[in-house]
Formats: C-alpha cells, sequence, structure tokens
C-alpha cells in the first residue's frame, strides 16, 4: 500500500467491526485485503466472483460509509478477484473453488442412469437443476428407499452440473460427512471455516439429509446453511430415504424448506426398468447376459438395484472362474445361495393348498375361467409360486392355465400392492405358507 493513504482501510475496518455482528465481521471482512487506495477508489481482494457478490449484495452500504468515513473522501469501492486470500488471525480455509470432484464415482452420470417410470420426475429434475440451477426446483429434494439410485442421480447431477460451469463451486458429500464436519469445527472452536466452506458454494449437494435426524445443533447449522443459499438461489439438491416430514426429530421449519421446492420420490423400478438397467450394468461390465438370464435376476429381485448389480457380478464371476458361456442354468447355479427360499416348495404343494383354502375344484384354478372367485386364488397361487419355487415366470405361467410371463408379474404385483393395505390378504397369505411348507 506505498503512496496510499494510510490508514484507510484500517479505520473502515474498526468502523465495520462495530457496526456488524462478529460473526458477520470476521466471515466477510477479515478475509479481505486491501490491495490500493487512491483518491478515488479503493481496491479490495476478495477470494472468489461469489464472495463479492455477497458483500455487494449484503453489505454494499455500510462498506461505502465505512470507506466514506475513515477520511472523508468520496470513493468507489473496487474489487479485484484474487483466488489466495491473505492470511487472517482466523483463517477461513478458503480454497475459492471447492470442488469434490474426487469423491464422485466417475460411473454414476446421467449417461448410465436408466429411466423409468419409477424415476422419470426425479431424472428430470436433476437435469434441470444443472441446466437452471436455483431458480426452478430449490431445493431439489429425493426421497426414495435404499438401493433405488438417489446417490448414483445426485453425483450424476453434480458431473453435469461441472460440465456445464467448469468454474462453479460446488460442494458434494454425504450428510453423515456434512455432520462430522460440523462437529469437529465446534470442536476445533473454527466454525468460520465450516461456515465459508457451506455457504459460498453455487451447488450444494447433500447425500442421505435423514441423517440430520436427532441431530439438533447440526439441523440449526444446516438451517442457516440452507438460508443463506437458498437466499442466493445457489441450488441445494437433497436425497433422504423417507420423505421430509417422515424423517424423525426433523425440525418442523426444516420440513417445510425441504418442501419449498420439488419433492421426485424415486420408487422401486419396474419390471422393465429392471431388464433395462441389468442389461445397461452388464452391457457396462464387459459382458452382456443372455435375455433368460436378465429376465430371471429381473423377477427374482424386485426393490433393490444394487442387489441387482451384486447378482450380475455374481454371475460373470462365475462365468469366468468356469470358462464358460453364461446360460439360465449357470446363472442359477451362480445365484442359488441368493435366493433360495428357507425352504422350497413345489408348484403342485401350491396349487394343492390354495385349492383347500379356497374350497374350489383343483381343475378351475389352472382353467381359464375369468371368475373372481377363482381369479384371485389364482393370483395368490402365482404369488406364492414365485415366492417358493425356483420357477420361472413362464414356467409359472404354464402351470396356472397356459398363460404368459406378464400375467404372473400382473397377477404378483397386484398381490404385493394388496398386502400393503389389506391384512385379510396377509393373513391368507400366511396361513397358506405355512401349509405349504409343512407340507414341502
Ligand atoms: P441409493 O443411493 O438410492 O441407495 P444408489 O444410487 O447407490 O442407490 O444405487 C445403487 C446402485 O444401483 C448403483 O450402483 C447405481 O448405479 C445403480 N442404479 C440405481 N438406479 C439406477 C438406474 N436407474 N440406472 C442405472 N443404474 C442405477
Ligand atoms: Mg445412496
Amino acid at each position: 500500500m506505498e503512496g496510499s493513504p494510510p490508514g484507510v482501510w484500517e479505520r473502515a475496518l474498526e468502523f465495520l467491526e462495530q457496526k456488524l455482528r462478529p460473526s458477520q465481521f470476521h466471515t466477510w471482512f477479515q478475509a479481505i485485503d486491501c490491495l490500493e487506495v487512491d483518491d478515488r477508489s479503493i481496491y479490495l481482494a476478495v477470494p472468489s466472483r461469489s464472495f463479492r457478490d455477497w458483500i455487494l449484495k449484503n453489505y454494499r452500504d455500510v462498506l461505502q460509509e465505512a470507506v466514506r468515513r475513515s477520511d472523508g473522501v468520496e470513493r468507489s469501492v473496487e474489487f479485484v478477484v484474487r483466488p489466495l486470500p491473505k492470511v487472517p488471525p482466523r483463517p477461513p480455509e478458503a480454497p475459492p473453488k471447492i470442488h469434490n470432484q474426487v469423491l464422485l464415482n466417475p460411473l454414476y452420470t446421467f449417461e448410465n442412469f436408466v429411466v423409468g417410470p419409477s424415476n422419470r420426475l426425479a431424472h428430470a429434475a436433476a437435469v434441470a437443476v444443472t441446466e437452471s440451477p436455483g431458480t426452478g426446483y430449490n431445493p431439489l429434494f429425493l426421497p426414495g428407499a435404499a438401493g433405488l439410485g438417489k446417490t448414483h442421480l445426485l453425483q450424476a447431477a453434480a458431473h453435469a452440473a461441472l460440465v456445464a460451469r467448469p468454474d462453479a463451486n460446488l460442494v458434494y458429500l454425504s450428510c453423515e460427512a456434512f455432520v462430522n464436519q460440523f462437529i469437529s469445527a465446534v470442536a476445533k472452536g473454527d466454525l468460520e471455516s465450516f461456515r465459508y466452506r457451506f455457504r459460498h458454494v453455487d451447488f450444494l449437494f447433500i447425500d442421505d439429509i435423514h441423517f440430520l435426524a436427532r441431530k439438533d445443533r447440526t439441523q440449526e447449522e444446516f438451517f442457516h446453511t440452507f438460508n443463506t443459499l437458498y437466499n442466493a438461489q445457489r441450488q441445494i439438491v437433497l436425497s433422504s430415504d423417507s420423505p421430509p416430514k417422515e424423517i424423525p426429530t426433523l425440525e418442523e421449519r426444516l420440513v417445510s424448506r425441504f418442501k419449498w421446492g420439488l419433492v421426485a420420490r424415486v420408487e422401486p423400478p419396474s419390471f422393465e426398468t429392471r431388464m433395462a438397467i441389468i442389461h445397461s450394468k452388464a452391457k457396462l461390465r464387459g459382458r452382456e447376459l443372455p435375455q433368460s438370464v436378465t429376465e430371471y435376476i429381473a423377477s427374482r429381485i424386485e426393490t433393490n438395484i444394487r442387489e441387482l448389480e451384486g447378482a450380475i457380478n455374481k454371475i460373470q464371476g462365475y462365468a469366468a472362474l468356469v470358462q464358460k458361456p453364461i446360460s439360465l442354468g449357470m446363472a442359477k447355479e451362480a445365484l442359488r445361495d441368493s435366493f433360495a427360499p428357507a425352504r422350497e416348495a413345489t408348484i403342485a404343494d401350491i396349487h394343492n393348498e390354495v385349492t383347500n383354502y379356497f374350497d374350489l375344484k383343483p381343475a378351475d384354478v389352472l382353467s381359464r375361467k375369468r371368475s373372481k372367485s377363482i381369479v384371485f386364488p389364482r393370483q395368490i397361487g402365482m404369488y406364492l409360486a414365485r415366492e417358493l419355487t425356483g420357477l420361472s415366470l413362464n414356467q409359472i405361467g404354464e402351470y396356472f392355465g397356459g398363460r404368459d410371463h406378464s400375467t404372473v408379474l400382473y397377477s404378483t404385483d397386484k398381490i404385493r400392492r394388496l398386502l400393503d393395505s389389506d391384512p385379510l390378504t396377509q393373513e391368507t397369505l400366511e396361513s397358506l405358507r405355512k401349509k405349504i411348507l409343512g407340507n414341502a
């Protein structure tokens, strides 16, 4: 600052320190370096554009006043973005860009994400927030059960955001990491750096936000992080194992904020989507599977895509071991331990018990009759056959009156839905299961 009026910035800082709350002063003004002062301007170095924008948005007037008061000269305040901030007494650990790319799985891209009815909305929204961040769906909140692709979607959006805006400040992390970093910041008495890190981002992706359950202090902290980013129109994307209001002990004000933008559930994939995912994953691993094997896996693993992948791995590993082409028989062999039921039953046992239970003629259950009193028991039979035998969809359909696999799928889906809502169906199945396994 040779040649410039001494002390202008120092006096301005004194004024700011009096005017502002300590946290505001430390976070925003201690990181600023005065580069130059002349009669007309004062040149201040700030660590990033977003930092500058924030100051202009929130502190323009008080800063102007502080500069004017220091020696009575009217100067314009000019900002110079200089990536490395000076080292203040309590240094905000302030890399101007916080790319956590290293932590992104390179395979979790939109390209590798199979879109189906179960995830179409979530996918579309994830694409949208990378195209117009901060303005449309903010926050984007993606609830869904484990293994349905939430992490994949979040990371795909993070990848895409970095492609679209390579110089964006982007933070992607698990909620657990957020909680841990908060706790250690509190322990070190270094909340300033923590806040700096999270309140200056253009994109904040937090995976598994339900981890905030029962963590009051972190919830409080996150609340402020959220507000800061939201007000600055920075994009927030969150995933969770449940919708906002079902996260235990989540403060009401967070629940309501999580619903401000878009809540797009990720649902369990349909049979067709599971087929497409298996196909895509097998291909990514460099070894495609025959259609029959794909169908076998898709019909056996219904809710968790991570398990679908596990099954593919087992089959491909097994094939490599025995050095033979993959066949349905081999797939069954490779997966024998994975989903063998506790006890196997034969389809004839099932048929027999269903017939007795509903007091029908054995031939009716296997006929093509469509009356309600027969259709329901037949659907129950198909459901149990899928659960308790190793037969394929087509084999089960064949047995129950020469039907195809789609009828079997339809029937079992229908029973599964009933099971969610109807205690009578639950009881029916429970007692049939006992009888069948007792005979098996
Ligand atoms: P979650 O975070 O919901 O528990 P993940 O995102 O970890 O689930 O997904 C589990 C696995 O399933 C990952 O390997 C992911 O790539 C894969 N997966 C999930 N959904 C899809 C999809 N629609 N297309 C392709 N792969 C998917
Ligand atoms: Mg996950």
